[in-house]
């Protein structure tokens, strides 16, 4: 399909499409802090949205306000249009209303964080194999099976009996995607993949990462990778002080930044 055509398409998408995530106006106060000031945001399959922003700009307490590991204090979130529900606690704060439903949500959303968590006392096999056996109730065999691919796929198979802490920082990282990609998520968060890798090791995470963008797979990116951003994500999501300050498609973003803001704030990474 030649680019133009898809872009319409892309375009035309109908408006009643299902959005794999979507989120409405999310606020968050840790104490009088507010730290997310109604945030939104929308995406759809296929779509990989980078989310930059500086320190502190509320990043990760936006993808903990989507996988429900922090509660928001007012908004919606919806995955693949199902409404997590919320009640009002004793204290006035919102919490889920259904735990179970945050559990069987929470097994289509996949998080990667900056410093991997593995477990350390299993091997890189049994990492991938654990969730989808006693989670999932998946056979063991087949997640065997699974778990094989997966780290072939991510390079590391040759280390499939090694525990995490004999293996190099970006072998770790792939080891932890591989163990998402286990689960199946409908979609995949991740919170500063590679902040904590050696600079020669960022690659063969961003390769793989790359990978899974182009295979069509839903993913919500906090990076300060700018080169990921602007080649490999659908769209860029620019937080400042806990707001949207700008979004938009990549390449059009970093050639001309529609704010003061994220013109500062590229120009930083240059
Ligand atoms: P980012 O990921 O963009 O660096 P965060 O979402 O981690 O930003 O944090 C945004 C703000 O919220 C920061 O000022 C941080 O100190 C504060 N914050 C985050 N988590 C908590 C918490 N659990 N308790 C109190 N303050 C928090
Ligand atoms: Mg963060």
């Amino acid at each position: 399909m030649p680019a133009n055509v898809a872009a319409a398409t892309k375009a035309a998408r109908s408006s009643d499409e299902t959005a794999a995530i979507s989120v409405k106006d999310l606020r968050k106060c840790f104490g009088d802090h507010e730290v997310l000031k109604g945030i939104s945001l929308e995406a759809h399959k296929g779509d990989v949205i980078s989310i930059l922003g500086s320190s502190g700009s509320g990043k990760s307490t936006m993808l903990r306000c989507i996988n429900l590991l922090e509660t928001p204090d007012s908004g919606e979130v919806r995955v693949d249009g199902e409404l997590i529900r919320m009640k009002r606690g004793r204290d006035g704060h919102q919490m889920p209303a259904d735990i179970r439903q945050v559990e069987r949500i929470r097994a289509n959303l996949a998080m990667v964080f900056q410093s991997f968590n593995l477990w350390s006392h299993m091997t890189v096999l049994e990492n991938l194999v654990a969730a989808p056996t006693h989670v999932l109730k998946r056979p063991r065999a087949e997640c065997l099976e699974q778990a094989e691919a997966l780290l072939k796929r991510v390079g590391i198979w040759e280390r499939r009996n090694y525990y995490p802490p004999h293996m190099s920082g970006g072998q770790q990282q792939r080891a932890a995607i591989a163990r998402a990609l286990a689960m199946n998520p409908k979609v995949m968060l991740f919170d500063e993949p590679t902040s904590a890798l050696d600079p020669e090791l960022v690659g063969e995470v961003l390769r793989v990462m790359r990978s899974l963008a182009e295979e069509g797979r839903t993913m919500l990116v906090v990076t300060h990778e700018m080169g990921f951003a602007r080649d490999v994500s659908s769209k860029v999501m620019f937080l400042h002080k806990g707001e949207v300050d700008s979004v938009g498609e990549p390449k059009e973003m970093f050639a001309r930044p529609p704010t003061p803001q994220f013109k500062q704030f590229i120009a930083n990474f240059n």
